[in-house]
């Protein structure tokens, strides 16, 4: 019998004119991860505004489960399905499907859902009703339910084939990956970032790292923790860099003038982050800098600071968690994959030379001042030169 991988994809249908444009990059990123993760070729068919992959008898169920992985981690796939090739004549498509029920130990409810090409005679509700008669004909001995009901049978009918599944699985939604152009996210080993990172992806930004750490004058627990949530993260785009810059000898010298108080060192530090973040972002011809920032989450977050820290910039500036309460980004991280990570101790560089009683009103001109004992632009310079890449 044949297989098939049918995909359908979500707010990519809605770009009218720019619909290729998206279907492209979706063709092209199923593709790539596919044909890298299985060594062989996959041919995708458009049709009837969805992606039809036909797969060959060897295509296991391990083979799936493994695909399934990486489809459910593509941008702009709002859900795909494996799929049974069946016969257009109900009578004969009842009986396939019959012959593949699942087990049905757990189910006490089913119903039957199709999606049907214009051309063919019968309309889809009749055609639902026709293959649940076909299936309580053979002794189906479940009840009907067209509200969540225990069991769907799926069956979508093209022009001269049908295809059916008993699950449909969720995909991520959002637009394809590098739809959007590129921005450069400053990331740290928290749970924030990597959601802000995602958020952006998921609206088809192109996302380059920039992780400050203060190895070796700490362990290397934060970068490492940094890298592994990268990592999780480039499963959700094509191919992914992560600058880690050193940062520890600047937050030394910051400690070491004595002028500078103590409770104005985070928005220095983040001052700092985000000059160089812009000058790779320059480099990468990236057109901005996504931050984690949380409205009122932590001290350098208050409106205050946050101007303070932003003025330091002219980039714009991308905060997709600003409004998010603490729960809401958890749930996300744990959704990526990212909060099992993230959620582990290491030695952070900001908690690390995080002073007693951090600032929370900051002023741009003491500000300003402060800076002025130390050479900013030089030190921006130094430290993007101190750059290491990493490529995933
Ligand atoms: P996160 O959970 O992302 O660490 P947070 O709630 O701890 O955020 P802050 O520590 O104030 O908040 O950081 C605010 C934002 O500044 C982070 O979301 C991140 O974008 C950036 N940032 C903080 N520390 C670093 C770092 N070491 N390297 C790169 N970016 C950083
Ligand atoms: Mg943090």
């Amino acid at each position: 019998m044949n297989r098939a991988i049918i995909i359908h994809y979500g707010e990519i249908g809605l770009k009218k004119a720019n619909v290729d444009y998206f279907l492209k990059k979706l063709r092209r990123h199923v593709k790539t991860k596919l044909e890298k993760a299985f060594s062989r070729t996959f041919d995708l068919k458009h049709t009837l505004g969805r992606f039809l992959i036909d797969l060959d008898d060897g295509f296991s169920l391990e083979d799936e489960e493994k695909a399934g992985n990486i489809l459910g981690k593509i941008f702009g796939i709002k859900n795909y399905m494996f799929v049974f090739g069946g016969s257009l004549d109900i009578k004969e498509l009842g009986e396939q499907i019959w012959s593949r029920l699942p087990n049905l130990n757990d189910v006490e409810t089913f119903r039957v859902k199709c999606k049907r090409s214009q051309v063919l005679p019968y309309k889809s509700v009749d055609a639902e009703r026709q293959v649940g008669a076909e299936l309580l004909e053979r002794g189906i001995d479940k009840k009907v339910k067209m509200k969540e009901p225990d069991l769907i049978v799926n069956i979508e009918f093209f022009n001269n084939f049908a295809w059916f599944t008993f699950k449909k699985h969720p995909g991520q939604a959002g637009l394809s990956a590098n739809s959007g152009g590129k921005l450069v996210c400053m990331m740290s080993s928290g749970i924030d970032s990597p959601v802000a990172a995602y958020k952006m992806m998921k609206r088809g930004a192109r996302v380059i790292f920039v992780n400050f750490h203060a190895y070796p004058i700490t362990d290397k627990s934060e970068m490492d923790q940094c890298k592994n949530l990268v990592e999780v993260l480039s499963d959700y785009q094509f191919d992914t860099k992560l600058y880690q810059v050193p940062f520890g000898d600047f937050q030394l010298a910051i400690k070491g003038v004595k002028t500078i108080p103590d409770k104005i060192r985070t928005v220095l530090y983040r001052r700092m982050m985000l000059r160089v973040a812009e000058k790779i972002s320059k480099k990468e011809e990236a057109k901005g800098v996504i931050t984690g920032d949380n409205y009122g989450q932590v001290a350098s977050q208050t409106a205050e600071n946050m101007f303070v820290i932003h003025e330091a910039s002219n980039i714009p500036l991308f905060q997709p968690l600003i409004a998010y309460d603490k729960e809401e980004i958890i749930e996300v991280a744990q959704r990526i994959g990212t909060f099992e990570i993230s959620k582990l101790s290491c030695e952070d560089s900001c908690s690390v030379f995080m002073p007693k009683h951090p600032e929370l009103k900051a002023n741009v001109f003491d500000t300003i001042r402060f800076e002025e004992e130390l050479d900013v632009e030089e030190w921006s310079e130094k430290l993007l030169k101190g750059a290491e890449t990493i490529f995933f």
